[in-house]
């Protein structure tokens, strides 16, 4: 079983690398690598920044760099290049900035990958200072991490193969074979609101989409922002169908006890929105997944509990 799982994901990357290639050439079509070093933006490292209030910060501040958790198969959101080992995308921009607003340069991030299910206990027990990886706010996860924010908001939307014609929303997903990652939001509102559907979970959801390459699921479900990018890179086998079904606000997670460092980076947040880092960094990553870009959402400074 399992060494057919693995021949499986080895015919499915292949799928994919074939499927990236011939989109290349296209004319339209997105570029199947992320953006070049040249068209990112730099982000100016604030001079003589203090934030002793901060354990988180006065942590970094010893190590001399953040470690950040992050996603790295995420498409225009965080990839990792398996060659280099360099993080890219629109939320590793939002690190980045945030980063240097707080005093340290960019390039010195450590990155870490985390699955969705690992990020609170990744917080809570120390082993990154923040996370920047589609992390949506919500209350039950504000019981255990702070989250600054929100930088960007999404929605549940589902992925199918080009050649699916029954499913077109969430409505039809009875007896379905629907994937997601564990501990995701995603999965827990198709196993609370379409309980008829079959629920498969794996750690991330490029695996998922592996699985629906090769008929093993029917469908991916998570936000439309990490849906796109799969689609962007396989167009004429993939397709987003249906309206978005919730709204996913992404924030930073921080450690719940830092609100120190959660409103420090509120304010980072607000500064780059405000001069067109944000607008930048995003029309550089996730806008090459073809939706221009949007007004951020307000930050949510709530108080300290
Ligand atoms: N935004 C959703 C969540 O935080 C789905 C994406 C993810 O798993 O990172 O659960």
């Amino acid at each position: 079983m399992l060494r057919k799982t693995r021949v499986f994901r080895a015919v499915a990357a292949l799928a994919l690398t074939a499927l990236a290639a011939a989109a290349c050439g296209k004319e339209g079509s997105p570029p199947t690598k992320g953006p070049s070093e040249a068209q990112l933006p730099t982000y100016q490292v604030a001079k003589g920044f203090e934030l002793t209030d901060s354990k988180t910060w006065l942590r970094a501040k010893k190590r001399g760099h953040f470690v950040v958790g992050a996603k790295e198969d995420q498409p225009y959101l965080g990839e990792k290049d398996p060659a280099t080992g360099v993080y890219s995308g629109f939320d590793i921009e939002i690190a980045k900035m945030v980063s240097a607003s707080l005093g340290f340069a960019p390039s010195s991030i450590d990155f870490r990958t985390i699955a969705s299910a690992n990020r609170e206990t990744a917080l809570q027990n120390g082993q990154i200072d923040y996370y920047v990886g589609t992390y949506t706010i919500n209350d039950n996860r504000k019981k255990l991490v702070g989250f600054a924010g929100p930088y960007f908001m999404a929605g549940q939307s589902l992925l199918v193969r080009t050649d699916e014609h029954d499913i077109n929303g969430p409505q039809d997903l009875d007896g379905k074979r629907v994937c997601s990652a564990a501990g995701s939001t995603p999965y827990q509102r198709i196993q609370k609101d379409y309980p008829k559907a079959v629920l498969v979970a794996y750690d991330t959801y490029s695996v998922c989409v592996d699985n629906l390459l090769t008929y093993q699921v029917d469908a991916v479900t998570t936000d439309d922002a990490i849906l796109l990018g799969f689609a962007a890179k396989a167009p004429d086998e993939l397709k987003l169908v249906g309206k978005p079904f919730s709204e996913e606000p992404y924030g930073i997670g921080v450690p719940k006890s830092d609100n120190a460092l959660r409103f420090a980076i509120d304010t980072a947040l607000l500064t780059r929105q405000k001069d067109g880092d944000w607008k930048k960094a995003y029309d550089a990553t996730l806008g090459l997944s073809g939706v221009p870009a949007p007004k951020p959402p307000p930050i949510d400074r709530y108080p300290a509990s």
